[in-house]
């Protein structure tokens, strides 16, 4: 059923899916895409021999719309999306769908939904979901030849008061291969986190660390969030490796670390190094830094900062990526798009 604006608590929002108005579609077939456009239907209906069933021909990705306290609505760099998304397209066998029908369609479905982007002052957010699977019916292994490029939409609670540390675990499974499938954002990878995470929760923690998968030695990320470290010199340290996802948020910390002077470095990080750090945090779209507590692995438990607050470098970090997203403050030129 579709959800009523009327019915939605902007303060109690959650992550959840609301089924919005609107949602986008596009179809390649014939060796093209094809024109995408709106669609009031929230289904899709394929065949049982669909590829994304069998095969696992999934991609996707994940942004926000801010609005802002003029009243106007931010997309953060969104480009850089669509590319991550033709990037783990290809590394999938997949026809990627091009970079400027990608910024457009989010341009779309959010102006389509406009009414469902909450207001400023609760902090929550339009969560936008773009994604794509192999539909072509399928017995034999081989890439698809029919995709479908779909958005949904759906508004999101804030991660308010956001910057409450919470206790992390190591995993003792892998989410990607070293030259896997780590370095696209595929439901695969998930799909094999899944009970990892669940073992962590069930153990009393937030979620898991996982480690490089061909030595477990290096840190990698989080199932669905990459890693910093804040060494005890001040220094941003974030791990570089080949089967981690490229955050985008992880990309854009990097850059306001270099502004604010830390010095910033990607480099593989031994998980032995973890007693070192002042401070850490897990980078993501949904919560931006969630702060990390502590780690504890092999009955070791490393305490980060103050395990019940935020260190001041995170904390700074974190406040003006937010306030740049809501258009609270200058943008490094090229970062933020108002619709118009
Ligand atoms: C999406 C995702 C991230 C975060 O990427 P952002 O672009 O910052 O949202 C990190 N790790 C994994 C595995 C992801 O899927």
């Amino acid at each position: 059923m579709k959800e009523k604006v009327e019915n939605l608590d902007w303060n109690n929002l959650g992550f959840n899916y609301h089924d919005l108005p609107y949602s986008f579609t596009a179809k390649f077939f014939d060796g093209q895409w094809h024109a995408g456009e709106l669609t009031e239907k929230s289904t899709i209906e394929l065949s049982e021999a669909a590829e994304v069933f069998h095969y696992g021909q999934e991609v996707f990705e994940g942004l926000k719309a801010y609005r802002r306290k003029d009243g106007k609505i931010n997309l953060f760099r969104p480009e850089l999306n669509a590319q991550r998304l033709a990037d783990s397209a290809a590394r999938l066998g997949m026809e990627p769908y091009p970079i400027d029908a990608f910024v457009e369609s989010v341009k779309t479905i959010v102006k389509a939904n406009e009414q469902f982007v909450p207001p400023y002052e609760s902090g929550a957010t339009l969560y936008i979901r773009p994604f794509m699977i192999g539909t072509t019916r399928v017995v034999g292994v081989s890439p698809a030849t029919e995709y479908t490029y779909h958005v949904y939409a759906t508004p999101v609670g804030a991660y308010v008061n956001g910057l409450i540390p919470a206790p992390y675990t190591v995993s003792e499974y892998d989410r990607a291969a070293h030259a896997g499938t780590g370095r696209a954002k595929t439901s695969g990878n998930y799909a094999s986190s899944l009970i990892a995470s669940a073992q962590a929760h069930q153990d009393g923690y937030a979620d898991c660390l996982f480690l490089d998968p061909r030595e477990h030695k290096y840190i990698d990320e989080f199932g669905g969030a990459n890693f910093f470290g804040i060494t005890k010199e001040g220094q941003f340290v974030t791990p570089k490796s080949a089967s981690i996802l490229p955050s985008i948020t992880k990309r854009s910390l990097l850059e306001l670390a270099e502004r604010q002077g830390l010095n910033p470095v990607e480099r593989p990080i031994e998980f032995s190094e973890i007693d070192q750090f002042a401070e850490a945090g897990a980078m993501g779209t949904a919560a931006v830094i969630s702060p990390v507590g502590s780690i504890t692995a092999n009955g070791h438990k490393h305490v980060f900062y103050d395990e019940k607050e935020a260190g001041p470098i995170t904390t700074k970090l974190y406040n003006e990526l937010i306030d740049i997203q809501y258009g609270d403050r200058p943008a490094p030129a090229g970062w933020i798009q108002t619709l118009e």
